[in-house]
Formats: C-alpha cells, sequence, structure tokens
C-alpha cells in the first residue's frame, strides 16, 4: 500500500503556488464606467420612444434552437457560416447564442398566437447579442442591441417608422445620423436580379477576390457590399436593384421615402446596401454617424428593413414585418468621442453623514438609510476614522451640510448638522434629522 503523505504535501504545495490571473476570453469584455452613464442614457430614452410609440417589451432566451437562425437568416450568410457561437448541450440540444433578435421574436410571435391578437403587434427589446466575429473597433463577440419589430403590417408607413425610430433615438441621445436605404424588392424580383449580378460579375471574374468569388457562387448580392476596394469600381458598371424591382416594390418603396421626408428623417439612397440577412424584402436601411472622420462614418450603428417572408419560413403563417436594431455600444463609444465629460460626472449629494468611533459608525449607517429612504441625494464613508478627511470628501461631493455623529451624540441622542459654507453648526434631535434636512433643502 503506498503512502498517502506525499500526495497530500504535492496537494499543499500546489495549493501554495500563485494561479496564473484570470484572462478574459477574446472579444469579451467587462463594461464599466463611464460607459455607464452612456448606456443608461442610450437605455432611457429608447424605452420612453418605444413606449410612446405603444411598443411591448420582449425579452426572448439567450440560447434558441441553432435551426432557428439557419432558416430565417439563411446558411449562406456571414452571420450563419462564420459567426454563429453554436453548440450541443448536455441533452445532445444543437443551439446557439442569440446572434440577432429578429428570428427570437418571429418565433416567439408564432410560440404565443400573436397572430390572434390586434395587428399588427409591436414589440421592443434591449437584448446582449454574441456573434463569433473578428474583434476590432466597434466589433464585439457580445454586444447589446435596442430594437424594434412591428409584426402583421404591410404598409410602409410601418417602413418608414422603424427608420424614424432608429434616428429618432440617436438623434435624442445627441447623435447626428443618416439614414442609408434601398429596396430589394420581393425574392421574385430578386431573383431576376441576381442573374443579372451574376452574369456581370461573371465577366469580371479574374478580377474578383478569392472571397468574392466565392460570394459570387453562393451569395452574389453580397458581392454589393464586399470591402474589396477594387468592387467599388466594378459596383459603378454594375446592374441596379432599383431596375429590377417589381411594381408593387416599386411604389412601396416611393411610399416609404416621401413618409421620411414628411418626417424629416434625413436619409440618402444607397443602390449597394443589401444587408447580410436573407430574411429581408422591399426596404433595407442601416443607419451612420454624421462626422467628417470617414472611420466614424462608415461605422454602421443600426440597421433594419422589412422581412415579409420571415414568419413563414420559420413555420408560421405568411406575415408581414418589418423592424430594426441599433448597436448600442457602437452608439456608446459615438457618445464618449462627442461628449466626454458626460460620463465622468458624479452626482452631487446635498447631505454628507459624517461619524467617529464605533457607535457613531452604526448610528450613522441608520441615518444614512433613513436620509435615503426619504428622497434626500446622501453621500458617507463609514470606513474613514478622521473627520478631517471626512470634512474634505463632503466638499468633494458637493455636500451643502454634513451631519456628524460622535460618540458623545449618540449618548445624547442626538446629531450635529453643519452648514458646509457658512461652517455654522446646531446640534439636533437624531430623531428629527431627516425633517430638519427636508426643511432647509426646501429653504
Ligand atoms: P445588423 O443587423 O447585423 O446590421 O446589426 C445591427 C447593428 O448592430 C449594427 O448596425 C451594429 O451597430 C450593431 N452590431 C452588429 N454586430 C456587432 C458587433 N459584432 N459588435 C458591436 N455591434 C454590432
Amino acid at each position: 500500500m503506498t503512502s498517502k503523505k506525499p500526495a497530500k504535501k504535492a496537494e499543499a504545495s500546489a495549493a501554495k503556488r500563485k494561479v496564473a490571473p484570470p484572462v478574459l476570453i477574446r472579444g469579451m469584455r467587462d463594461i464599466l464606467n463611464p460607459d455607464w452613464a452612456y448606456r443608461d442614457a442610450i437605455y432611457d430614452v429608447a424605452r420612453g420612444i418605444a413606449q410612446d410609440y405603444e411598443y411591448e417589451r420582449i425579452e426572448t432566451p439567450v440560447v434558441e434552437e441553432t435551426s432557428l437562425f439557419v432558416r430565417a437568416v439563411g446558411k449562406a450568410t456571414d452571420l450563419v457560416e462564420k459567426e454563429m457561437y453554436s453548440f450541443e448541450t448536455a441533452g445532445g440540444e444543437k443551439v446557439t447564442l442569440r446572434p440577432e433578435g429578429t428570428a427570437p421574436v418571429g418565433r416567439a410571435y408564432i410560440q404565443h398566437g400573436m397572430l390572434n391578437r390586434p395587428q399588427p403587434v409591436r414589440l421592443w427589446y434591449w437584448s446582449q447579442m454574441y456573434r463569433h466575429d473578428r474583434p476590432q473597433s466597434g466589433r464585439y463577440r457580445q454586444f447589446t442591441q435596442f430594437g424594434c419589430e412591428s409584426v402583421g403590417d404591410k404598409s410602409p408607413i410601418v417602413d418608414a417608422q422603424q427608420a424614424f425610430l432608429a434616428w429618432k433615438v440617436l438623434e435624442s441621445v445627441g447623435v447626428p445620423a443618416i439614414v442609408h436605404i434601398n429596396s430589394i424588392g420581393t425574392p421574385e424580383s430578386r431573383a431576376n436580379y441576381k442573374n443579372a449580378l451574376v452574369a456581370y460579375f461573371r465577366t469580371k471574374k479574374h478580377k474578383l477576390s478569392e472571397e468574392d468569388k466565392k460570394r459570387l457562387l453562393k451569395n452574389p448580392l453580397r458581392l454589393l457590399d464586399s470591402k474589396d476596394p477594387a468592387m467599388d469600381e466594378l459596383k459603378q458598371e454594375a446592374p441596379q436593384i432599383v431596375d429590377w424591382l417589381d411594381e408593387e416594390s416599386k411604389g412601396h418603396f416611393m411610399q416609404v421615402l416621401e413618409y421620411l421626408d414628411e418626417m424629416g428623417v434625413p436619409y440618402q439612397l444607397d443602390p449597394y446596401l443589401v444587408r447580410g440577412l436573407d430574411y429581408y424584402t422591399k426596404t433595407v436601411f442601416e443607419i451612420f454617424a454624421v462626422s467628417e472622420d470617414p472611420d466614424v462614418s462608415k461605422l454602421a450603428l443600426g440597421g433594419g428593413g422589412r422581412y415579409d417572408g420571415l414568419l413563414e419560413t420559420i413555420g408560421g403563417n405568411p406575415t408581414p414585418a418589418c423592424g430594426f436594431s441599433l448597436g448600442i455600444d457602437r452608439v456608446v463609444n459615438r457618445m464618449k468621442d462627442m461628449n466626454p465629460e458626460f460620463g465622468s460626472k458624479s452626482e452631487p449629494r446635498d447631505v454628507f453623514v459624517a461619524q467617529l468611533g464605533d457607535q457613531g459608525r452604526k448610528k450613522a449607517f441608520v441615518i444614512f438609510e433613513e436620509l435615503r429612504a426619504a428622497g434626500i441625494r446622501a453621500a458617507c464613508s463609514l470606513s474613514k476614522d478622521a473627520i478631517k478627511s471626512q470634512m474634505e470628501l463632503a466638499n468633494k461631493r458637493g455636500a451643502k451640510w454634513a451631519i456628524i455623529v460622535g460618540q458623545k451624540e449618540v449618548l445624547d441622542g442626538t446629531a450635529i448638522i453643519r452648514d458646509m459654507d457658512a461652517g455654522t453648526q446646531e446640534t439636533v434631535d437624531s430623531k428629527k434629522i431627516v425633517q430638519e434636512i427636508q426643511k432647509k433643502l426646501k429653504a
């Protein structure tokens, strides 16, 4: 029999060895201050606007069946081919971390029989998305989208409203933006256009990159938003989708543009905008920051469009629908660039609760909570001992009054209220502190 002693020794020395510091998974990040000031501001604005326009909140699960995205978004898209976080659960289910919000909303609409409710059903979400994309500036593997979806209405005013809402949220948080818009028609008119596009690019095949040659075979529309600089020139001569639109799609698009004019939404027609996902029909749009800096103005802050075929594709009835999403992380970055001060200001406090000694500290803990519960903005530093450093902190936090509780005050059932500007102080009954401060705040 071997002795257990050496094993125990080895365990103990391993425990003593320093463990390597934890690492953050590539493409992931912690969201810290000052980002929260910007995120909260966008959240308040977005939620307010969604509610005013009578959208209801929805939160779909972070995992869905992989087949939902494959069917809805399309097999030959970058998102499905390269970017999904897919895995098999212990139970053998093939699941994917939500890469976008529209397919899950469509799934929920079917699941909950929303077809039987008055149409359209309007839903909004603020959710984490996951895409295994190449991490770079403004491109994260976990990011937040705010989105709206209007399901069950085919009229062009809905398309215009989606572009309007995306723009309005950005405008309301001080980010000037412009909508790039196009129509990709019905699947039938698009099929004809695709043939024309393929015929054109076949004649230019020798000039295409390897990546674009693959696109020509698999998803020729994506050639139009190829990042290859040589493509800029080739695109100029390429057939344009507007010339291939069916009459209905053309009429629909004209009406969308008229509504945008009416609503004062700045937009520009973009014949090359096709969007990466298969489910779009008719109107597609993306929204960009207005900026002199090309690195800023080329990064989309949001996108959306009409997806009349999606619900049927995933097993529902044919249902027209339209929506958009904004990339909140990119909006935060833009706001930070434009207004760096905003996130660093800490909210001033009216009162600072200072304490001396163990009893004083206990009492200060209680007083702070009484003030907070009464809606008074208070600060304290219960771990500091010296009154001098606590008074410095009170000044820093902009407090007009300090409440001081020491050993003597605790015994007497009192507290001192010090006017920080005048330097005067008075002793009050500790039960009346909230009342006294409220009186002073009103004065
Ligand atoms: P999409 O529907 O893919 O166009 O996404 C809508 C918006 O979400 C984009 O315009 C971006 O602002 C944002 N977004 C998409 N992918 C990412 C990502 N990997 N990281 C940060 N934001 C993203």
